[in-house]
């Protein structure tokens, strides 16, 4: 929210109420006051001079969606209709602790007649329902038959009746709590990508090339999918964000790479040129995405970006990473946004030894991953549980190779979705690595394009559960150029539109191996003790 009031001051009481739902929930509806009107004068400045004159939004498509993103961007919770005297206004309220973000109208009847109801009507219909928002309320003169007439026939229902006002609402969508095929197609994805990751090059024959993200960048453009989800732009991070992670001296080590051809830090880990730059840009664009998830911009966000991160200590590049682009995006949140307590799920091949080293100690970020062991890093053991107050929420879950979709599934559902729910994460980062898909070279799992979108499906359960849908999924590994294609085009598909039951069930009637079973009673025992939900009882 950029703009706007946290606590609007109502000069009439109608106006000022809480409202609680069936299900608990609480929405809040107020007014506004009178020194944010400024935001209105702004939006008419969108419009044509003749429909500015009689106060109508324009009808040209094109303006139409310009005046939307204006309301969309820069109005978020305010938009209210004429200075002088209150006669229409709504309030888009979400107040991010916990109560949802819900939209008032109030029309009153001097304005029915410019038709501004009418109009102002459909085009706050088209904001809510982009915005998922689930009810909207509109107060209306009773004796307004008119009006009321018009907003019966937008499907608004009475809820009460005033003295000389009466009250509407519309329900946009289904239940809160609906599932995610009621939902699909409604939420609000974003991507980062940028052409600068592709200049972070490290020779030939290494497998971590600038070719995984044109593939993939070709296969987005190629399915049109940016009709369907959003560009969130790159930038350059500060040094400041940076060292949120990583210390100076190691910044310098970096950034001291600028300019020079293949410079290697390690037998894995090659820098070129412009590798810091894209290095830099990749937790910049990063940091755009959680700031947008996490402001409730967007609802869900996937960074495409390299160099890598996971295995990135604080003092060291490792394992094709330079900085840790998950540890960035969880420091951020948490020391910028003040969330206090997130969820990293690491599905990459590799165990994550800088994610998990960074976060050890405390009980503010929970680091879960389900990978090969033994295996490069060589972390990742079941006995490495966290440290003081963070003992219990590193949860490693190591597994041996040749797992498939079905394996991965019963690890979410048996470990990850209880000790999730059980933890409420107000965010969820995946460090999502495609270095499990059967085709890769390097990985040695049997996960194929499906299995992550079930993955996704069950994390994005997970999230609609205890933070509002909140996830952002970073890019980590994956080295196979067709099965990166394949694997993030499921991914991003299921994060605006969810995945089919009817491929899920095809997954279900497959069989978790034998040793996976046997992990899952392994992962119980080790970690019951910190999280009640995996007690057998
Ligand atoms: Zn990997």
């Amino acid at each position: 929210m950029t703009n706007g009031p946290t606590q609007p001051i109502s000069k009439n009481p109608v106006f000022k109420r809480t409202y609680v739902d069936k299900n608990g929930l609480n929405y809040t509806i107020c007014p506004v006051e009178k020194k944010y009107f400024g935001a209105v004068l702004q939006m008419y400045n969108l419009f044509e001079p003749k429909e500015s004159a009689q106060g109508l939004p324009p009808k040209d498509p094109e303006r139409r969606k310009k005046l939307i993103n204006s309301i969309l961007n820069d109005l978020v919770n305010v938009i209210t209709l004429n200075e002088d005297h209150v006669v229409g206004h709504c309030a888009l309220l979400d107040i991010q602790t916990g109560v949802s973000a819900e939209l008032l109208i109030v029309i009153h009847q001097d304005w029915q007649s410019l038709g501004i109801g009418k109009e102002m009507t459909a085009l706050l219909i088209e904001i809510a329902r982009f915005k998922n928002y689930q009810k909207l309320w509109l107060t209306v003169e009773a004796s307004n038959m008119r009006a009321i007439h018009i907003y019966k026939k937008y499907g608004f229902k009475f809820t009460e009746a005033l003295s000389s006002e009466r009250e509407m609402e519309l329900i946009l969508t289904n239940e809160m709590n609906s599932s995610l095929k009621e939902k699909k197609q409604l939420r609000r994805t974003g991507i980062v990508r940028d052409k600068i990751y592709l200049q972070h090059k490290t020779g030939i024959h290494h497998p971590e090339a600038p070719q995984r993200l044109e593939t993939i960048y070709n296969m987005i453009d190629r399915n049109r999918l940016m009709d369907k989800i959003k560009l969130i732009p790159s930038r350059f991070a500060s040094l400041d964000e940076i060292e949120l992670v990583h210390t100076p001296e190691y910044i310098d080590k970096i950034m001291d790479t600028a300019g020079e051809h293949l410079r290697y830090l390690d037998p894995d880990t090659v820098t070129s040129e412009r590798s810091y730059e894209a290095a830099f840009s990749a937790v910049g664009g990063i940091i755009e995405a959680v700031k947008k998830v996490v402001r409730s911009d967007l609802d869900n966000a996937f960074a495409l970006i390299r160099p890598p991160g996971h295995h990135a200590e604080r003092n060291r590049q490792m394992g094709f990473c330079i900085f840790n682009n998950t540890a960035l995006a969880a420091e951020y949140a948490r020391k910028q946004l003040g969330l206090n307590k997130i969820l990293i799920i690491d599905w990459d091949v590799h165990h994550c030894n800088g994610t998990q080293h960074i976060f050890e100690s405390t009980d503010e970020v929970l680091v879960f991953s389900a990978h090969r062991s033994p295996f490069f890093p060589g972390t990742g053991t079941l006995e490495e549980k966290g440290k003081g107050e963070g003992l219990g929420y590193s949860v490693n879950v190591p597994l041996s190779p040749g797992k498939k979709d079905i394996d991965y599934v019963e690890i979410f559902k048996t470990i990850l979705y209880p000790i999730a729910l059980e933890y409420k994460p107000q965010l969820i980062i995946i460090s999502a690595g495609f270095d499990t898909h059967y085709d890769d070279p390097i990985g040695g799992m049997k996960v194929t394009e499906q299995g992550y979108a079930y993955l996704t499906n069950i994390i994005l359960e997970i999230a609609e559960k205890v933070c509002k849908g909140k996830v952002v999924a970073i890019l980590e590994g994956g080295y196979d150029l067709g099965a990166l294609r394949k694997s993030v085009k499921t991914v991003i598909e299921t994060l605006y539109k969810g995945f089919e039951d009817t491929e899920k069930n095809k997954i279900n009637k497959m069989k978790p191996h034998a040793s996976t079973l046997q992990i899952l009673e392994d992962v119980k025992a080790h970690y019951n003790e910190f999280w009640k939900s995996l007690k057998n009882d």
